[in-house]
């Protein structure tokens, strides 16, 4: 109940670990807006979810790397709910390919749907959460942001973008007591992990600590966390999701 009567945006949480995380809130009586790209199915079972769990639930398409979108979807929640407490960078994609392959295009989308997405939507909830003097932003980043890893050049230099994005948003908006932390999941068993061979997926588990790969569930818990009063001085960090794998 630690999150009850807060309002929350969580982008990309029409499966995986947006709607793991977008259920942890629930769980803990927030109400959220469900915003996805494409698929209003899973939206919507997501949105079933939360209401079974006795909250409310906005339903919303938005491309979070088109600003106007983004602007709309956040007044929509603003006129939903009347407040914006939690902001949740969620939504991400990869294109993987190595340097020399990788298409120009390939290059514009991973940035935009992963790094340009968070300027959108922190640009459109900033100033309700000053107003507010409150407020919590949490940026899915990666153990690749932190580290790298060949062949997703793109998406290292979106998910370490994201991480100076946090601690600068850190500083500018903590004198309004608003928080901004990033978490930096390992690799996580969802839709984008899945092409994985059975191999990769062994190698990768043998290097994990915990010999397991995550679950979204692992990534949510610490995200509910960090959007709750219990994380009111913790601000501009990193934390890492990874079950070991970045020791
Ligand atoms: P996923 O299963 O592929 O789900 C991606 C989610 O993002 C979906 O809800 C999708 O909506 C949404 N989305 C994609 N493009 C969007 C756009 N332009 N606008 C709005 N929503 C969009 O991914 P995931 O594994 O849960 O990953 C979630 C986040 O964690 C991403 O930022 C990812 O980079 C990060 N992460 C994942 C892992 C991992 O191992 N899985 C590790 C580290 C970090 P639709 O369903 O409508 O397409």
């Amino acid at each position: 109940m630690f999150l009850n009567g807060k309002v929350a945006i969580v982008t990309g949480a029409s499966r995986g670990i947006g709607k793991a995380i977008a259920l942890a809130l629930a769980g803990a009586q927030a109400d959220i807006v469900v915003n996805y790209a494409g698929r209003v199915e899973a939206a919507e079972e997501t949105a079933a979810a939360i209401r079974q769990l006795g909250r409310r639930a906005l339903v919303y398409q938005a491309d979070v790397a088109d600003t106007q979108q983004v602007q709309e979807m956040v007044s929509a929640a603003l006129t939903e709910f009347g407040k914006i407490d939690i902001l949740v960078n969620n939504a991400g994609v990869t294109r993987d390919n190595l340097i020399l392959r990788m298409k120009e295009e390939d290059w514009d989308t991973v940035l935009s749907v992963n790094l340009k997405s968070a300027y959108n939507t922190i640009k459109a909830v900033a100033r309700p959460m000053v107003k507010a003097r409150s407020g919590r932003i949490i940026n899915i980043s990666s153990v690749v942001g932190r580290y790298g890893n060949a062949g997703q050049a793109n998406y290292a230099a979106a998910k370490a973008g994201l991480i100076g994005l946090t601690k600068s948003m850190a500083k500018e908006l903590g004198p309004r007591n608003i928080t901004v932390n990033a978490v930096a999941p390992g690799f996580i068993m969802t839709e984008m992990t899945e092409h994985l061979t059975p191999d990769a997926k062994e190698k990768l588990t043998s290097a994990v600590a915990l010999n397991r790969l995550g679950k979204p569930e692992d990534v949510a818990s610490i995200v509910a966390f960090l959007a709750s009063d219990f994380c009111s001085y913790i601000t501009g960090q990193v934390i890492g999701v990874d079950g070991g794998i970045s020791i």
